[in-house]
């Protein structure tokens, strides 16, 4: 199996990678990666921290090179957990090539970007070419919003120069130089039960109240403004002969800045219910800050720009995406942040996903230059 401009020992390496399955609740799978990663540094000259995860998580690896001196650092961002359950590969997405594209769970979200931020962060460590301190850190959680690690790595981006990301590239290599930042809330309805028949009328419809709240939630959405919210799931109701009692909703809040996240997260932990003999109690709150394109991001993003062209290919970056990622959280601590770094493809969290082989190579010497010269 050969594969344009991937080494032979490289490809067979990322395929134990992708056949090792990783959902970020299989804390026994996210640890294999992170032996994989660990095993794959061995006798380059990287400091090797490894913090035991907590509550079901895998662990987080602290990865240190490049010069001991004092000074703010480049800091690297992969998470090695996926969303797709253990035995995705035998069911629904078999580890397998055709032509350029690498199928596998996790491949393209973010095994195959975090593979080669690796192999380059190895090389220029090995090379002592790091223009400044090299921080790497690879997370199990970033799935479910990084709860274990978030704080991690705030802490790390207060003493960070820049972050660069290797979340997947989007369509065509694209990079990402901004994001919406994502609120997520529970909503609980508790009625009065009641035999829908013979009481019907001293019932209080926990459903009934919730259907009203969904569609206020819904009717915030503004595209014009950037702002989309979400019900996603909802479940309720005892029996279908039943006045329900209960009934939960879950909502996901799009937002494009700051002050929007802070609006909207107040008017939807502010929802009250009509009905005064039905309780209804928000929780939750803005989960991932935006990413905005700031002068200094714009100016990192040209950099970048400069190496790939120098490499051989043209970079762009994308308008405002939806969906986060750990790069909100450096961001929003304004740390020039690029993301998208990783392998293009296509199908993150489908059964159809996808990582395009050729892109390795140029985007690997993308990362070593970025690490080389910031
Ligand atoms: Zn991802």
């Amino acid at each position: 199996m050969t594969a344009p401009d991937v080494a032979e020992s490289s490809l067979d390496t990322l395929l134990a990678w992708i056949r090792t399955e990783s959902p970020t609740h299989s804390r026994a799978g996210v640890n294999l990666m992170m032996d994989l990663v660990v095993g794959g540094l061995a006798g380059a000259p990287v400091a090797v921290e490894r913090i035991p995860g907590g509550e079901g998580l895998g662990d987080v690896l602290v990865l240190r090179a490049g010069p001991e001196r004092d000074e703010p650092a480049t800091l690297l961002l992969s998470h090695l957990d996926t969303v797709h359950p253990l035995g995705t590969i035998e069911r629904d997405l078999p580890v397998r090539r055709e032509g350029d594209r690498l199928y596998g769970p996790g491949v393209y979200d973010m095994k195959g970007g975090a593979f080669f931020a690796l192999e380059a962060f190895r090389e220029v460590a090995a090379r002592g070419t790091a223009s400044r301190p090299l921080v790497f850190l690879v997370t199990p959680d970033e799935e479910i919003g990084s709860p274990l690690t978030r704080p991690i790595i705030e802490n790390f981006s207060r003493r960070a120069a820049f972050a660069l990301v290797t979340e997947p590239a989007r369509s065509g290599g694209r990079v990402v130089t901004s994001r919406k930042g994502v609120g997520r809330f529970e909503c609980r309805v508790e009625g009065r039960p009641a035999h829908a028949g013979s009481r019907h009328a001293v019932g209080r419809s926990a459903i009934r109240e919730a259907a009203r709240q969904v569609l206020a939630v819904e009717a915030m959405t503004d595209y014009a403004r950037g702002v989309t919210t979400t019900v996603g799931l909802i479940s309720g109701g005892t029996a279908m002969n039943t006045i329900p009692q209960h009934c939960r909703f879950a909502i996901d809040l799009r937002v494009e800045t700051p002050a929007d996240g802070a609006e909207f997260e107040a008017r939807i932990l502010g929802l009250r219910a009509h009905d005064p003999e039905v309780r209804v109690t928000v929780t939750g709150g803005m989960n991932r800050p935006p990413y905005e394109r700031t002068e200094a991001v714009a100016r990192l993003f040209e950099r970048a720009r400069a190496l790939a062209a120098e490499i051989g290919f043209a970079l762009e970056d994308v308008p405002k995406t939806g969906g986060g990622s750990d790069g909100n959280f450096t961001a929003a601590l304004g740390v020039p942040t690029l993301d998208g770094l990783g392998i293009d493809g296509d199908g993150a969290h489908t059964l159809e996903e996808y990582g395009l082989l050729s892109s390795m190579a140029p985007r690997r010497a993308l990362i070593r230059r970025l690490l080389e010269t910031l």
